[in-house]
């Protein structure tokens, strides 16, 4: 480890001992329960003990050790923790947000793990798959042991997934799939892939056991976003699968979509997490440093900035509270989380670049998450959906109008 990032774990676990104190300044922690406070705090010492002191390390060196953190994280129950049987969890949609956020204010790296596990592998074999593929798969990716990716983007086909060159076909019993997945998080050390691809009947969903022979899983590397999280491309070359491998009740491209909408859940409250962390480390920043023989907070202009901020940031929290509670009351609608994850995400971003110049030149050193954070929050505006694809998910809805084409 470089004597650099020694330096920022001693300055990040200071920052530690001062979080969450004046930020909610709507008192929306009192609108939570008892059993969501009580997840939020474990996740945040998971986090303050596990991620926080090496994290700046991870993300300079551009690895993580993701299959030891899994297993930690599924002790204590947060992969595929919205899920119930197979040695899921059962939680709350909102209990499964605030531990995104959680993780989120450690790292965008670190929840994408928990979320593609939980919310992409995991969901899709717990809602679309056969009760052999649940009983094979979902008890292990729920302890960590068996990790899991989603593969629907292609090299050639990201935001218009309906024009998939990936090819399933059928040879006797079994099929063939032929084709590329690139973009796959956590696609490196993945012991199954659900794979989404075109068969003559449309589109449909295989769990995919990554040491079947012709696949193979490439780490996409120089990424200067997300870098403490492992991303691979998957090709794909004459696989043979078993009838069986094929996710039954995965029909049409409305299956994976449905995934993404469970996932879009999480990222709405995850990039609160990173937003969280760069306002708790500016607010510190702000107060202890001195220009004009004054703290930078007794500047009314960074005092304009740091009000903006919060106000942004509650209202944030306000809106992934109010989808979550929709979602346990089983009623959020894709559309609704088109409207938070554009917001939150877009503000999320806004914040950290807005942060950034409060820090000043001390905004762009690693010794700080900031810059770390607002890189990471670039993917995350990318992924699970564009913000462009929101934006015309609402406009579609507001007009009735597709302007997809
Ligand atoms: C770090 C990382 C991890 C990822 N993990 C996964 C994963 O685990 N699984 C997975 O399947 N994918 C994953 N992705 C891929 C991600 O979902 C895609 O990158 C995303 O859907 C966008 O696709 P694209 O990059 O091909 O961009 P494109 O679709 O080529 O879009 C490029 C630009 O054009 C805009 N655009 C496209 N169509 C329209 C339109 N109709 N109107 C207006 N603007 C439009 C887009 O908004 C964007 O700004 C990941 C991506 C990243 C960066």
């Amino acid at each position: 480890m470089t004597e650099r990032t020694e330096r920022s774990e001693g300055r990040e676990d200071m920052r530690g001992r001062h979080r969450m104190t004046a930020l909610d300044l709507l008192d929306i922690d009192a609108s939570l329960g008892e059993e969501e406070r009580e997840i939020r705090a474990v996740v945040r010492r998971l986090v303050d003990d596990r991620v926080r002191p090496h994290v700046a390390g991870w993300y300079e060196d551009g690895q993580v050790p993701a299959r030891e953190l899994a297993r930690e994280f599924g002790k204590l129950g947060l992969l595929g923790m919205h899920l119930t049987g197979y040695g899921c969890a059962g939680a709350s949609a909102v209990a499964y947000g605030l531990a995104c956020l959680e993780l989120e204010a450690g790292d965008s790296g670190v929840r994408s793990l928990v979320s593609v596990q939980g919310s992409l592998a995991m969901y899709a074999i717990w809602r679309y798959g056969s009760e052999e593929q649940k009983q094979r798969w979902l008890p292990a990716m729920a302890t960590g042991e068996a990790i899991g990716c989603f593969g629907l983007t292609e090299p050639d086909h990201g935001s218009d997934p309906a024009s998939m060159a990936t090819r399933a076909r059928r040879d006797g019993d079994d099929w063939i799939l032929d084709g590329a997945k690139m973009w796959i998080t956590n696609a490196p050390i993945a012991d199954v892939a659900v794979i989404w691809a075109r068969t003559d009947d449309g589109v449909r969903g295989f769990a995919v056991p990554m040491d079947t022979p012709g696949v193979t899983a490439r780490e996409i590397r120089r990424k200067m976003s997300l870098r403490a999280s492992l991303t691979g491309e998957v090709v794909l070359d004459g696989v043979r699968l078993p009838a069986d491998a094929r996710l039954p009740e995965a029909v049409g491209l409305k299956a994976p979509l449905s995934c993404l909408t469970e996932a879009r859940h999480g990222i709405v409250w995850g990039a609160l997490g990173a937003a969280r962390d760069c306002l708790e480390t500016t607010l510190e920043y702000a107060t202890t440093r001195t220009q004009f023989g004054r703290p930078l907070a007794g500047f009314q202009l960074t005092q304009a900035k740091l009000a903006d901020m919060a106000v942004e940031w509650n209202k944030g929290l306000l809106l992934a509270l109010h989808l979550g509670r929709l979602a346990d009351a089983g009623s959020l609608r894709p559309a609704q989380v088109s409207v938070g994850k554009l917001n939150n995400v877009r503000e999320a971003l806004a914040i950290a670049r807005q942060c950034r110049t409060i820090l000043g030149a001390n905004g762009v050193s690693g010794e700080y998450p900031i810059m770390r954070h607002a890189n990471n929050l670039e993917s995350v505006l990318t992924y699970e959906g564009t913000s462009e694809i929101h934006q015309l998910v609402i406009g579609q809805t507001l007009t009735g109008v597709s302007a997809f084409a």
